[in-house]
């Protein structure tokens, strides 16, 4: 037997262990320590204090929730199926919820069964099960200019090369897509069609035709990322890239309920051509198995009783009221030269303020007013713009809006750049 050292019987007749000098522990992975936590996120930490109005988060209105009919939902599941709801289940997803997506797709332009679809804890889950499944270390990926943060961050834990597609306020570049897709012989691209995160730009239908017939042509996987698409107030629904010719059996299009009904349930859903899918259920498994049960007969339980589509038109409605409460106080609140966009749907509007400004540099004054937004600089791959912000119009009233832009105009109106 090994000697242990430092090993003794007290007189009780108990054993302990005297330390000295412990060795060091082996490091954390390489991946866990290149990304990670930005010093926007510290100086973001204190607007959870009441007092500030946050147009930094990314939060549903938690008032606009239908918290009744979810309640409801989990009473009946547990009155009816409490064994099933509290059991194991299967990776891919409870039948009864795929089979309620899937006709939901179907309807939206993309033919769908209940197996070309997997059910996924919240559509982040599906993008990083998507990076798993797709991506080897040193793999390119290509993104829009800029992108949804946590997509970056599960491109850059996977060792992807992440290059980033120029575009304008429209969105990417078909042409300039093109060229990079010659050049670069990306895995992926990466795109959010509908009110993106964080720019609120929606994909027109030409660009989205572009797209697919680049990838038909040159040999791309998508990722068509739309959580937003159905927070329409304005305009009319722009059909998805996977509803293109030849673009479905080279798209993953992910769904989630977490903007339409509510985050904390967690549900997203993935659908893809089969042998992907089964590699991301493969992936799904050594994550978390599957994806609580009794959240997933919940939700199929209110697309069956209730009617979603009326709750989002509701939501989508007095999302549409905050942001004409935000469009008319932002000519007052921002520096002459500002230029901001004006979604027809989703969370989002984007803001470039004149040359000169750095949001970064700015936002601990602001946050002292009592105000808050996000600055564009982590969501870029390639080189950032300094002076863009993002706006979330959806989480606070019009008043609280008004309000909110009042201290950001004092708080910007103080600054004079260099
Ligand atoms: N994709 C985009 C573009 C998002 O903005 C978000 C949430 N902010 C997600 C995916 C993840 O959403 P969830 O996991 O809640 O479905």
């Amino acid at each position: 037997m090994p000697r242990v050292r430092g090993l003794a019987a007290s007189p009780e007749g108990a054993v302990h262990v005297s330390v000295s000098a412990p060795a060091a522990l082996p490091a954390l992975a390489a991946r866990a320590t290149a990304i990670g936590g930005s010093p926007v996120r510290d100086i973001l930490a204190v607007t959870a204090r009441p007092e500030v109005i946050n147009f930094a988060g990314g939060l549903p209105a938690p008032e606009l929730f239908d918290s009744a009919g979810i309640a409801e939902a989990y009473a009946a599941v547990f009155r009816d199926e409490s064994a099933r709801a509290l059991q194991y289940a299967t990776t891919e997803g409870e039948p009864a919820l795929r089979t309620a997506l899937a006709a939901r797709t179907t309807v939206r332009g993309v033919p769908t069964g209940p197996d070309d679809l997997m059910v996924t804890t919240g559509s982040q889950q599906g993008l990083s099960l998507l990076a798993t499944a797709l991506i080897e270390p040193g793999d390119t990926v290509l993104v829009e200019e800029p992108c949804y943060l946590a997509a970056l961050q599960a491109f850059a834990f996977a060792g992807a090369r992440v290059v980033s597609v120029p575009g304008d306020g429209d969105g990417l570049d078909p042409a300039a897509l093109d060229e990079l897709v010659a050049r670069e012989r990306p895995k992926l691209l990466y795109v959010v069609p509908n009110f993106q995160n964080p720019s609120g730009r929606t994909l027109p239908t030409a660009r989205r035709a572009a797209v697919a017939e680049i990838a038909v042509r040159r040999g791309l996987w998508i990722v068509e990322d739309d959580p937003y698409g159905e927070l329409r107030f304005e305009g009319e629904r722009v059909p998805w890239i996977a509803a293109h010719p030849g673009a479905a059996d080279r798209t993953a299009l992910l769904g989630s309920f977490s903007k339409v009904m509510a985050p904390g349930l967690r549900l997203g859903w993935l659908r893809a051509p089969a042998a992907l899918l089964r590699a991301c259920a493969v992936a799904k498994q050594a994550a978390d198995l599957h994806t609580p049960t009794v959240n997933q007969l919940a939700a199929a339980r209110y697309l069956a009783d209730r009617d979603l589509d009326a709750h989002v038109a509701r939501v989508a409605a007095a999302y549409g009221e905050r942001r004409d409460a935000m469009l008319a106080g932002l000519p007052d609140a921002l520096p002459r030269g500002s230029v901001w966009n004006r979604p027809e749907g989703g969370m989002f509007l984007w803001v470039r303020l004149p040359d000169g400004h750095d949001t970064t540099a700015l936002l601990p004054e602001v946050v002292r007013h009592d105000v808050a937004y996000v600055p564009g600089a982590p969501f870029y791959a390639g080189t950032p713009d300094p002076a863009t912000l993002r706006l979330c119009f959806v989480t606070q009233t019009p008043a609280e809006i008004a309000e909110g832009l009042r201290r950001l105009g004092t708080a910007l109106a103080a600054h004079h750049p260099a």
